[in-house]
């Protein structure tokens, strides 16, 4: 009686579990401790392909395949320890394939708490696989596409610097032969059409940097106030008639923590726009000043002004505005994002205020260095500060200059026309015994000599006790980058790309010599490019 009792008792538990289990779309699978199938739901029949007839009472192994080395051992374990375990694996259906699953394996137990059973809850994952290839591949194929366009880009960049570099050196050249008139106009506005070009190249190069994470900034401590006079103080002959340009900089004695020459591309940035969204002209007008933490600088204009819901759209990437469309001469809508990436690099922020038809303002923030201001001089922005109009760093110091290839020879000895004592060198040889028997104040080396000659002088001037002490700069058409930090590498005091714009070029030559002025060993950091 007791044992027909438990029979039914156990028949009726075996039906109640068939009817909660038996018609689930989730596979289960129910196996007795020596792997023999006592359940196999619609959903398992649905997954695996074998119906319940033919599975129960066989051994579970013909599911599953040879390789599955962990199964045995996570069976001992739900059994051991009597909790649920969850892996990843593959199961073989009826036609032969493997589908890859998670298996979720259970005790279950009887009325003493002694394991009977391991029940399986499978799931197919093949949907999600799939999906994650596909999101794979499509990665990898993003990636190649980046990587190309990065390679184009940077292609792009060299091969447009050497024209460049000829129209913009042999315009300066025309100009400085014509200093007056009609001819010297030309001439300066072909230079000006160059630097535009070259602007967007490097724009463009510069976000392609930072979504690789491959833009290198320099920060250190700088005086603001300065920073920005020169920036304003550069574009001014830039300016168009009708303009007026204004500085009122209240943020004196602060210094900020930032790349100085990345404040200068963005306020660049900020004062060509102001003159190309203000049709009629008006006054630009630059403004610092204090507030907390922080400085802010802003530039205001008379301008055709942007609205509150176009001021949210401006700083996205390639964000043109349709009213300023009749006005627009030109540009790629990177300009405002590239400067706002910038900033946010350099733990700063930039928004606008103005109004339709009323002029726009754009501010910009930058945090105050966390250090007490150091006193101004070398190694802060006044240190690097352009000499006044008509008087170079380098005048009154000697000067040897080795000269890079045709077509634009002579240029940079042209560009250092008021050094006291000017000596060229058109061999790495010439170079060194000049450099040994002059001892120069300064050496300015182009890299494009024939035969690499320029990078081999540099070299040998950095590595001879000697010649190791003069101040040397390299003048390269690569764009900030490799070329820049091999040279550093090898010590060398000062880096300039080519095309030369002449401000650039000033403050690192002032930057330069005024560390040797100091007899102060100048930071193995070259902070000045050109364009
Ligand atoms: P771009 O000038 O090449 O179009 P920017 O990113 O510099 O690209 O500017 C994005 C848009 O913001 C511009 O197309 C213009 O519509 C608007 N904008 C920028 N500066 C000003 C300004 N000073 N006044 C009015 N609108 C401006």
């Amino acid at each position: 009686v007791q044992n027909a009792r438990l029979h039914d008792e156990e028949k009726r538990s075996r039906e109640f579990l068939n009817s909660v289990v038996g018609d689930t779309s989730d596979p289960i699978i129910i196996t007795s401790q020596d792997r023999t199938i006592l359940l196999w739901n619609s959903g398992a029949e649905e997954l695996y392909g074998y119906s319940e007839s033919e599975t129960l009472g066989r051994k579970i192994d013909f599911i599953v395949p040879e390789d599955d080395a962990r199964q045995k051992g996570i069976v001992g374990r739900v059994t051991a320890e009597g909790v649920p375990v969850t892996y990843e694996t593959r199961r073989r259906h009826k036609d032969g394939l493997l589908i890859p699953v998670t298996i979720t394996l259970s005790p279950v137990q009887d009325e003493r708490g002694a394991v009977v059973a391991i029940a399986g809850i499978h799931k197919d994952l093949s949907e999600w696989k799939r999906a994650e290839r596909a999101l794979q591949e499509a990665k990898e194929e993003a990636e190649a596409a980046n990587r190309a366009k990065s390679a184009f880009l940077s292609n792009l960049n060299h091969e447009l610097r050497s024209p460049l570099n000829v129209v913009t050196g042999l315009s300066d050249i025309l100009r400085l032969q014509a200093p007056d008139g009609e001819t010297s106009r030309i001439a300066q506005r072909i230079r000006e059409a160059g630097e535009h070009m070259l602007r967007l190249i490097e724009d463009l190069l510069d976000l392609d940097r930072i979504s690789t994470g491959k833009l290198g900034l320099q920060p250190r401590d700088a005086a603001i106030d300065p920073l920005v006079r020169a920036a304003v103080e550069a574009r001014l002959p830039h300016l168009p008639g009708g303009f007026t340009l204004e500085t009122d900089l209240g943020a004196e004695g602060c210094q900020v923590r930032c790349d100085p020459t990345r404040i200068r591309q963005i306020l660049i940035n900020l004062l060509d726009n102001a003159v190309k969204y203000s049709p009629s002209g008006g006054a630009i007008r630059v403004r610092t000043e204090r507030s907390g933490g922080e400085v802010w600088i802003s530039v205001k204009d008379q301008g055709i002004g942007i609205g509150p819901e176009e001021a949210r759209l401006i700083f996205q990437r390639f964000a043109q505005l349709e009213s300023g469309g009749a006005h627009r001469e030109g540009g790629l809508g990177i300009g405002l994002h590239l400067v706002q990436q910038l900033l946010a690099l350099q733990g700063g922020r930039i928004w606008v205020e103005g109004a339709k038809g009323a002029g726009s303002t754009f501010f910009f923030s930058l945090p105050l260095s966390p250090q007490a201001a150091p006193p101004a001089g070398v190694g802060n922005g006044e240190g690097a500060l352009p000499a006044a109009d008509g008087e170079e760093p380098w005048e009154g110091a000697s000067v040897l200059v080795l000269e890079g290839q045709v077509p634009i020879q002579g240029y940079l000895r042209m560009l250092m026309r008021n050094a006291g004592r000017l000596l060229s060198a058109h061999t790495e040889e010439e170079g060194l015994e000049a450099a040994r028997k002059e001892r120069p104040d300064l050496i300015l080396v182009d890299l494009e000599t024939p035969q690499a000659g320029g990078l081999r002088l540099l070299r040998r001037l950095k590595s001879l006790p000697e010649t190791r002490g003069i101040p040397a700069v390299a003048v390269s058409s690569e764009g900030p980058g490799g070329e820049k930090e091999h040279c550093q590498g090898l010590g060398v005091e000062g880096f300039v790309s080519k095309p030369i714009d002449p401000v650039a070029f000033r403050l690192e030559i002032s930057r330069v010599l005024s560390g040797r002025r100091e007899k102060k060993t100048p930071p193995p950091s070259l902070s000045a490019r050109g364009g």
